[in-house]
């Protein structure tokens, strides 16, 4: 699509918050001729990296983050930078302060957050891919909505340098596109050992050859369904859709073998206490003087909350009532994810409990609305486990995504099975 029509359709849908020139020369690559939206909380040089706040909304990238570096280094054009719940502290893409993105496939429906624009980008057709984050299902959660593919990685697979943080023990960068075979392509140049992120892990070469690797065939693959996914879910059109991608998939071949996740009710409140106390020390350093002005008195009611709920957290830690109990959460549901994966190859389940809302209709001053969302999402970054969401149907006019999970480290294994969904469904 040409710049003047991307722009022009931008107008609708709120996904890009600015757009960038194409670039003089463009190297031979993987991406040449490629272009693509990166979200806001990533530093593109020259660009603005607001996250969507009125805290950065002055601050100009002075430098690429590394996965930036890579798409530059493969020719593809970063075309502009997507909107986003402010700070990625969202789900439904309605946070940031410069307004919500429609969803192209559903309008007048949010478009799912925190990863809004690059969904909707990629849904519109407006860009071919888009780099999004994903630290309690901000990639997932869009993508299922706007009926695109969105895929997580194992944390530590993609290098983090150049990302604002929302959480850094749990905010992971990943693709979002059309299909799985792009997706595939997209994490190919966005993997890969740096060394200015501590977390990035160094692996085989062969682990990074995700599209060579990527295999459709899912005859003798062993897959866990657990009861708390079903129990879980609201809408009733998804919990019909999750009963019959099931059913697909063991007509495909596939081994069904039912897996026990007792604590999943328990990931909103462990992830929460998690994010608060990561969040608010996050945020320290926007306190007006280097970046951009200070945040307690720029920001939204959603990121104001975490902040003072994070320093009361912070302040009490002594005590060790909500933080190190949180924590102990954190790695009780870490180990029965790892044990229900323990006799199969992934987990598939729904993405969210429930269809996303129209723009404007849900209340946002009450947490639990926006919380509610993230019940099948959060586990994953709690264990840091790879995960995405494939198109699974459309339900009263709105895209649903199946999730599908894996090991640590097992990103291909994902990757396979969310091909060969996508072919059962025809593409
Ligand atoms: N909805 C979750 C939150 O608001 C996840 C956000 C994300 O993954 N960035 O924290």
């Amino acid at each position: 699509m040409e710049i003047e029509q991307i722009k022009k359709n931008n107008k609708k849908l709120n996904a890009f918050l600015e757009f960038n020139e194409q670039p003089d020369s463009i190297p031979e690559g993987g991406l040449s001729g490629k272009t693509l939206a990166v979200k806001a909380n990533m530093n593109v040089s020259g660009l603005h990296a607001s996250c969507a706040s009125k805290t950065l909304s002055e601050y100009v990238s002075v430098y690429d983050a590394h996965v930036v570096e890579r798409i530059k280094k493969e020719g593809g054009w970063i075309v502009g930078v997507a909107n986003m719940d402010e700070f990625a502290c969202g789900s439904s893409g309605e946070t940031g302060a410069f307004g919500a993105t429609q969803n192209p496939k559903a309008p007048g429906y949010v478009a799912g957050g925190s990863s809004a624009g690059c969904a909707a980008a990629v849904a519109a057709g407006l860009v071919d891919y888009a780099v999004g984050s994903d630290t309690g299902g901000s990639i997932r959660n869009p993508a299922s909505n706007c009926g695109v593919v969105g895929f997580k990685p194992t944390y530590g697979v993609v290098s983090r340098y150049g990302l604002i943080d929302l959480a850094m023990s749990l905010d992971q960068i990943g693709p979002l596109a059309n299909t799985v075979d792009e997706a595939a392509r997209l994490l190919e140049v966005l993997a890969g050992y740096d060394r200015r992120d501590s977390t990035s892990l160094n692996l085989d070469p062969d682990f990074y050859r995700f599209t060579d690797n990527l295999e459709a065939d899912l005859s003798s693959t062993r897959i866990g369904v657990a009861p708390q996914f079903t129990e879980l879910i609201v809408d009733e059109g998804i919990r019909r859709m999750v009963s019959e991608s099931v059913d697909k998939l063991a007509d495909a071949g596939c081994q069904i073998i039912e897996v026990d996740l007792p604590s999943l009710n328990l990931s909103i409140p462990t992830y929460y206490l998690n994010v608060y106390v990561e969040f608010y020390s996050a945020t320290r350093k926007f306190d007006g003087r280097r970046y951009g002005k200070k945040i307690e008195e720029n920001c939204g009611g959603e990121v104001l909350r975490r902040i003072l709920l994070g320093e009361y957290i912070s302040q009490k830690e002594y005590s060790g009532k909500y933080y190190r109990r949180a924590l102990r959460a954190r790695s009780v549901i870490r180990s029965e994810l790892l044990d229900a994966l323990e006799g199969v190859d992934v987990l598939v389940g729904p993405v969210v409990p429930k269809l996303p809302h129209k723009i404007g209709c849900e209340d946002l001053t009450n947490p639990r609305t926006l919380y509610a969302y993230d019940v099948f999402t959060t586990p994953v970054n709690l264990a840091g486990l790879p995960a995405g969401s494939v198109p699974a149907s459309v339900i009263c006019g709105v895209p649903c995504g199946l999730q599908v999970i894996g090991k640590p480290l097992k990103d291909q294994a994902v990757l396979n099975v969310m091909r060969g969904f996508e072919k059962l469904n025809g593409s």
